[in-house]
């Protein structure tokens, strides 16, 4: 049994779970319906906003004081017509949160409306990062962080799709500062738990490397350029979400990279914080493309970094001079 280094942990991997069975029945009702890639965007909207109502019930239930600074909130959902999927999501949250009225959902929704604090803790979190692959039936991930001082002190990521070796089912990855990186699959006992470690690959031909399946969110020829320029052999894998910093982060790639397409974008803070810490928390290392760290102290963006290279940290300093070099 292992003891959780943080208190905030414990209610941080329960509401996760939570989400990540919700989303799992909105997923399997996608498929039953033959409604996937078809550009109804309404199932992914109903699994956002439930997804986002049962971890804020839980957070602002343990941890009133603290913060909570979330994707969503509820002003489309509170407007008349759309009074459907307000009866959908709050349907859908009763199966976590029973007999709920759907006042208190609108209400735990909403209590991800906190602001960052350069200085104080607060939550962030994407209730489901990577909707593109959610919509197609693939990669996506529930993404809740703490942060303390602008840094991520714990971390979890759910992901429903993402097999955990050797069961076939979803996996959980979990980190807390200076503590570690630990997984475990969805839906099993916590005596499942394993630690987290990157791989030991130090040469960069040998490369495993992955990137947004999205072209708008990566810029693909830029990255094609580095992973020449690395002499990488294999192709890149394309997986929506921060699944890919779980990927990474259990030694099943060596390479993240995210190079952005348009220069105006600036990346959430709710996009990396948890997964960040996960794969640092499993010997892994995390720069913007400069090579500077991710400053999470600016807000809701990372208004000072570009890009993010996120890597097994042996082969960084290798990555970080073949940006530099493809510029
Ligand atoms: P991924 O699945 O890794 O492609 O990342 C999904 C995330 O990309 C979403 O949660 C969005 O917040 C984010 N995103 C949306 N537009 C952009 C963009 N133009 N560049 C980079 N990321 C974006
Ligand atoms: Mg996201």
């Amino acid at each position: 049994m292992i003891v959780l280094p943080n208190p905030a942990l414990g209610p941080m991997v329960n509401a996760v779970a939570a989400a990540c069975r919700i989303c799992r029945l909105v997923q399997k009702n996608l498929v039953a319906a033959g409604r996937l890639s078809k550009g109804d965007k309404s199932p992914v909207t109903i699994a956002d906003y439930a997804s986002q109502a049962v971890v804020a019930e839980v957070l602002a239930r343990t941890f009133p004081g603290i913060a909570l600074v979330a994707e969503e909130d509820s002003s489309l959902l509170r407007q008349p017509e759309n009074l459907k999927l307000r009866e959908a999501v709050t349907q859908i949250v009763r199966v976590e949160w029973e007999g709920v009225e759907e006042d208190s959902v609108l209400e735990a929704i909403d209590h991800g409306r906190g602001e960052p604090s350069p200085s104080d803790l607060f939550f962030a979190l994407d209730p489901i990062d990577g909707t593109k692959g959610f919509l197609r039936g693939e990669q996506y991930a529930v993404a809740l962080a703490l942060l303390e001082d602008g840094r991520p002190v714990a971390g979890v990521l759910g992901c429903p799709n993402l097999p955990a070796p050797g069961t076939g089912s979803g996996c959980l990855f979990l980190a807390v500062q200076g503590r570690g990186a630990y997984t475990l699959p969805l839906g099993t006992v916590p005596s499942a738990i394993a630690p987290v470690l990157v791989s030991e690959v130090t040469k960069t031909r040998d490369i495993r490397f992955c990137e947004s399946v999205e072209g708008a969110h990566s810029h693909k020829d830029r990255s094609k350029l580095i992973a020449e320029a690395l002499a990488v052999a294999a192709p890149p894998v394309s997986v929506d979400s921060q699944c890919k910093y779980g990927l990474v982060a259990r030694g099943d790639a060596e390479l993240y990279l995210r190079v952005p397409r348009d220069t105006k974008y600036r990346e959430k803070i709710w996009d990396h914080a948890a997964g960040v810490l996960i794969l640092e928390e499993a010997g892994g290392k995390v720069t913007d493309l400069d090579g500077h760290p991710l400053d999470f102290s600016r807000g809701r963006e990372l208004t000072v970094n570009r890009g993010i290279v996120a890597s097994n940290g042996r082969v960084h300093p290798e990555v970080l001079s073949a940006i530099r070099r493809t510029e």
